[in-house]
């Protein structure tokens, strides 16, 4: 997995801070504030060309680049596997498929109202693409038939522009100044943005309670008040407060990792749909709730921690404030965990030969989300939950760090 570094700018004194791709807070070593990403679903960079390239001749290409999880249903197996790719998000602009190596040796920037140059518009839907890529990658081949049900999920689905020129001779890349196209190029305007695409919106990391600073890992998606004991995640461009609870004993070398938890709303299955041992919780109201992990890690255990923590039954505990303990960070968006219930579904279900049609009779809509912090302890190179008997090597979780 290869991970992009950006050159930002500190929302609060303009020092430079330069980010790691999967970070969500800006710590400015100069000011000492922090700041939390709070724009919307993509990020959007752009590569700086290397080429002295003038503001009239520079065209920049979109690309969207997926880092995370893909999965598929064929017939009765789940297939899966990490992805780390791009891809054009324009149809045939005459310059290479996808980003290759060049993201790896640029820094990316952010885009600004005054970055110079001409910007297309994205066109084709990430979506269709990530279909398309992770469909070869999960090796579903074109003469295959196309799975019932594909899903990806991952936090890193941005939006990266890479600079090329323009002129009489055609295309030329902007930072390597090789020619793609011979021909002269005419560009409609309406492929044009009018402006510089929006960029990224900042908070400060300060508790809209009680303005005390929030504490959470430069990766965490959500943070903490130790003041008010209240939990914040960015939405929409503010904090908004997030419900959360304690799950497990509570122990004294606690390791709590972060799961979502969702009610299914009122297309859940029906419970025959389940073999007893394996029915998903029921929350009050006897509702199926549903739990998956709230981080990253290798694909086919976050479908065993999924099926393992959904079928537990356990107690929890609703402390005052948050415990002190180790606090494994949040880095996966519960929309992100919501669209893997279909997987995990196909995993439950008594119908083991055709899951994919005891799946799709689910209509399911998140409701009562929250994140859930499971006590884990550590016994050596494991963290074990005792209460569900679950076990994890440390490391699996290390691995899901570069992802
Ligand atoms: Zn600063
Ligand atoms: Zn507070």
């Amino acid at each position: 997995m290869t991970s992009y570094s950006i050159d930002l700018q500190c929302p609060q004194c303009g020092a430079p801070v330069v980010l790691d791709e999967t970070e969500r807070i800006v710590a400015c070593d100069y000011c000492r504030v922090r700041h939390i990403i709070v724009s919307g679903r993509h990020q959007t960079y752009c590569i700086p060309p290397k080429q002295d390239i003038p503001p009239d001749s520079l065209l920049y290409v979109p690309y969207w680049r997926f880092k995370g999880m893909a999965f598929a249903l064929l017939g009765s197996k789940v297939l899966h596997r990490l992805i780390d790719s791009s891809a054009q998000a324009v149809e045939n602009a005459g310059v290479p498929f996808s980003l290759g190596l060049r993201s790896q040796t640029q820094r990316l920037q952010q885009v600004t109202p005054a970055s110079p140059g001409r910007f297309l518009i994205p066109t084709l839907p990430v979506k269709d693409l990530l279909q398309r890529m992770n469909g070869q990658r999960l090796g579903l081949g074109a003469g295959q038939k196309s799975p019932g049900l594909q899903v990806h999920i991952g936090e890193v689905v941005s939006l990266i522009y890479s600079p090329v020129l323009v002129g009489a001779q055609g295309l030329q890349d902007g930072i390597t100044g090789r020619a793609y196209s011979g021909k002269a190029v005419t560009l409609e305007e309406e492929q044009i943005s009018p402006e510089p695409p929006a960029s990224m919106s900042f908070l400060p990391v300060l508790c809209p309670h009680c303005g005390w600073d929030l504490a959470g890992e430069t990766k965490s998606l959500c943070l903490m008040c130790t003041n008010c004991g209240s939990l914040w995640i960015g939405h929409k461009g503010r904090l908004i407060q997030l419900p959360f609870q304690f799950y497990g004993s509570r122990l004294q070398d606690a390791v709590y990792l972060p799961f979502w938890r969702f009610k299914a709303g009122d297309g859940e299955l029906p419970a025959e749909a389940f073999p007893p041992a394996i029915r998903p919780l029921l929350d009050e109201g006897s509702k199926q709730a549903f739990m998956v992990p709230a981080f990253k890690i290798h694909p086919g255990l976050y479908l065993r921690l999924s099926r393992q923590m959904t079928s537990g039954t356990g107690s929890g505990f609703k402390p005052e404030k948050f415990p002190k303990a180790a606090y494994y960070p949040a880095t996966l968006p519960f929309r992100e965990g919501f669209q893997f219930l279909p997987i995990l579904l196909s995993r439950m279900v008594r119908n083991a030969g055709q899951p994919a049609e005891a799946v799709s009779a689910a209509k399911l809509k998140p409701r009562q989300v929250r994140l859930v912090f499971v006590s884990f302890h550590s016994r050596g190179s494991d963290l074990v939950q005792p209460d569900l008997n679950i076990g994890l090597h440390k490391n699996a979780l290390s691995v899901g760090r570069s992802f």
